[in-house]
């Protein structure tokens, strides 16, 4: 079944009320139980003092009636030193009897035993009589008689309250009853007892167990003197011989204790003059109970009812103002979802156009990559690692590295390993530049890489840097281009610039490098530095017999024969016509002369071909730091004019 909102919240109210309310009422119950209970304890209590002081009282009375008997003047005047009297005494013994209904028996005995006055009354309230002499018994064997004999002048004794005997039997019905005695004195000399025997039926009946409480007396071993059903009463003496072990689970610490009370009674001790440590119990009876619960229970059913009874239309009236925010709520639910419904349809129609622009785009990207993968560039996707390792590489890196794209995916090859070493270091230089920059693209300068069969290529590469959302660099992609045959072109075209045509050595552009070079290097680091002019002498002579041809064979030769007897690091060059130019770094101009010398000797000594022998004149000369390469160049030159002066074949240094 489907409840409504309002039925929802009705019901919680209710039941929230109705755990409301049964867990005060439980409270509150256990609270007033619990006060019952403590009055109904505390009206024992009272009635325990009541009780007491009643006995107490009866027994004080009965023990001041016998000391005024004893102390009375009658008494004394009329007792003889054996313990007898006259009929005065009798006529005050009748008296005193009557003074109160309850007296059994009052009694004058001599120390022999004997009854000297005896008044007995047969029950309660009636008339009191004299016994005649004849009647008149010996009672020394009777321990209460011994018990009060043996007593002190003013002591007091107290029989157990027992039912009366007659004649070694119970007497019945059943009289309950209690002697108390004490000794006669005549002038300082014990002549006899007094004992009297009181009636304590009434005076129990006094006691009895009212509607509310049901009293009991035990002895001290816990025979009941008094119990509310008559017939367990007096328990020691007679059938059945029950005790109140048989009746309370507690008895043992009722019996021990001075004090005892429970949920269920109260106990304490009498505390009389009697011999039987008699526990006086108080014990509210069950119907008394039973109905303080019943007043109880009902109070608080009532009460329980009366509320469940409001919480009803509470219940109603407070749910009414949340139904109706639910309502709304439920309104401004259906409407909200409603809301993001089209919005979901908007955001799946966006997805789909999305998707279709996404396909599109790749189907795009694909056929510029087949562009790659078809044409000579070649595309690169590299990752940010230590050796470059490759994300993706176009088909066409087979055509420039002779590795596949999969030998490079797998990464069985990086792409830093490609890198010739010598480019390598600068490339590396190249990317860290960027990076630190922040460009997005940069283009490298040309360097080599190393193919798969070990051949050596230029590469053009242009480099973008991919980076993340925090600015790490994830990626580089670049796009390579094979620039072996420009570069290789244009090394040719450098060494043709720089080469004399003729002679194949350095030219004269070349030869003014060096010296810019050199002359720097010995400002800067004192590199010393000699320069050695040499010119072919009479060399117009040969042009002029052999023709200009030969004058060309011959400076070919020439220059071939002093290549091949220099240094690694010195520089040789046509310095124009039949002059050229040796640089000799790191040299003196001594060890210049003398290596012009060698020179001089070596050509000197040379058979030319179709010219035979011809001599060169020298001019050397060390640069110095103070002077102007100019300067140096002229000194060079003005030595070699000194040689052609001297006469030819000659080295001058300067
Ligand atoms: P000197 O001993 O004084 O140097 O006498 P020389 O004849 O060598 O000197 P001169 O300056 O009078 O002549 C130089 C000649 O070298 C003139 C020129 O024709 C020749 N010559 C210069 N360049 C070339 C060349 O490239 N080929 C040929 N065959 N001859 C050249
Ligand atoms: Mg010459
Ligand atoms: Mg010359």
């Amino acid at each position: 079944m489907q409840l409504t909102f309002r039925k929802k919240l009705l019901l919680t109210f209710f039941i929230y009320g109705l755990v409301l309310v049964a867990s005060t009422a439980f409270i509150a119950f256990s609270y007033s139980k619990n006060s019952i209970e403590n009055i109904i304890m505390d009206n024992a209590k009272s009635q325990f003092a009541k009780d007491k002081n009643l006995l107490k009282f009866y027994l004080d009375n009965v023990k001041a009636k016998l000391d005024a008997i004893k102390k009375s003047y009658i008494f004394q005047k009329h007792l003889d030193r054996n313990g007898y009297t006259d009929a005065t005494v009798e006529d005050l013994f009748l008296s005193i009897a009557r003074s109160d209904n309850f007296i059994m028996q009052l009694r004058l005995l001599n120390l022999k035993g004997d009854e000297i006055i005896r008044v007995d009354r047969n029950i309660c309230y009636a008339e009191p009589y004299l016994l005649t002499y004849d009647k008149l018994q010996n009672k020394k064997m009777r321990y209460y008689f011994q018990e009060v004999a043996a007593l002190p002048k003013d002591a007091f004794w107290f029989s157990h309250i027992d039912l009366n005997v007659e004649y070694g039997l119970i007497e019945k019905p059943y009289k309950p009853v209690i002697r108390v005695g004490t000794p006669v004195y005549k002038e300082e000399k014990k002549v006899g007892v007094l004992i009297m025997n009181i009636f304590m039926k009434k005076i129990l009946e006094q006691l009895h167990s009212s509607k509310l409480y049901n009293t009991y007396i035990v002895d001290k071993d816990g025979y009941f003197i008094l119990h509310p059903n008559p017939q367990y009463s007096f328990s020691r003496y007679k059938e059945p011989h029950v005790k109140l072990q048989d009746f309370f689970k507690n008895a043992q610490k009722i019996l021990t204790q001075k004090e005892y009370f429970s949920n269920s009674l109260y106990a304490a001790k009498l505390e009389l003059h009697t011999p039987d440590e008699l526990t006086l119990i108080i014990e509210p009876t069950d119907e008394f109970l039973k109905s303080n619960h019943k007043t109880l229970y009902t109070k608080f059913f009532g009460m329980t009812l009366v509320i469940l009874l409001l919480s009803i239309p509470i219940s109603f009236f407070l749910s009414k103002p949340y139904a109706k925010l639910k309502n709304r709520v439920d309104e401004a639910n259906e409407d909200l979802e409603k809301r993001i419904e089209d919005k979901t349809r908007e955001l799946q129609e966006l997805n789909a156009s999305l998707e279709e622009i996404i396909e599109q785009r790749t189907h795009e990207q694909n056929i510029l990559l087949s562009l790659f993968d078809l044409g000579d560039a070649v595309l690169f996707k590299w990752r940010n690692d230590e050796h470059w390792s490759v994300e993706y590489v176009s088909k066409s890196v087979e055509k420039l590295l002779g590795y596949t794209p999969l030998e490079f995916m797998e990464a069985k090859i990086t792409y830093a390993e490609c890198i010739h070493p010598d480019d390598l270091p600068h490339v590396i230089e190249e990317v860290n530049e960027a990076i630190e920059k922040r460009l997005y693209f940069f283009t490298h300068d040309p360097y080599r890489v190393i193919t798969k069969d070990g051949k050596t290529k230029w590469i053009h590469d242009n480099t973008v840097i991919v980076r993340d959302e925090e600015g790490e660099v994830i990626n580089f992609v670049g796009y390579l281009n094979d620039i072996t045959a420009i570069k290789e072109q244009e090394l040719k075209l450098q060494t043709l610039s720089i080469t004399d045509s003729l002679t194949q050595i350095n030219n004269r552009l070349y030869i003014d490098k060096v010296l810019q070079k050199q002359h720097y290097r010995l400002l800067r680091n004192d590199e010393r530095c000699s320069l050695i002019l040499l010119d072919i002498d009479h060399f117009k002579e040969i042009n002029d017999k052999y023709g200009h041809l030969v004058g060309d064979k011959v400076l070919k030769e020439l220059t071939k024969l002093i290549r091949t007897h220099l240094r690694e690091s010195d520089v040789f060059g046509r310095w124009g016509g039949e002059e050229f130019m040796i640089i000799a770094p790191h040299t003196s101009k001594e060890e210049a002369k003398i290596m012009a010398e060698k020179l001089r000797k070596l050509i000197e000594t040379h058979t030319f071909e179709d010219v035979g022998s011809l001599t060169v004149s020298f001019g050397v000369t060390e640069c110095q730091k103070e002077h102007s390469l100019h300067t140096d160049i002229q000194t060079a030159d003005k030595a070699l004019y000194i040689s052609k002066e001297q006469g030819r074949n000659k080295v001058t240094a300067l």
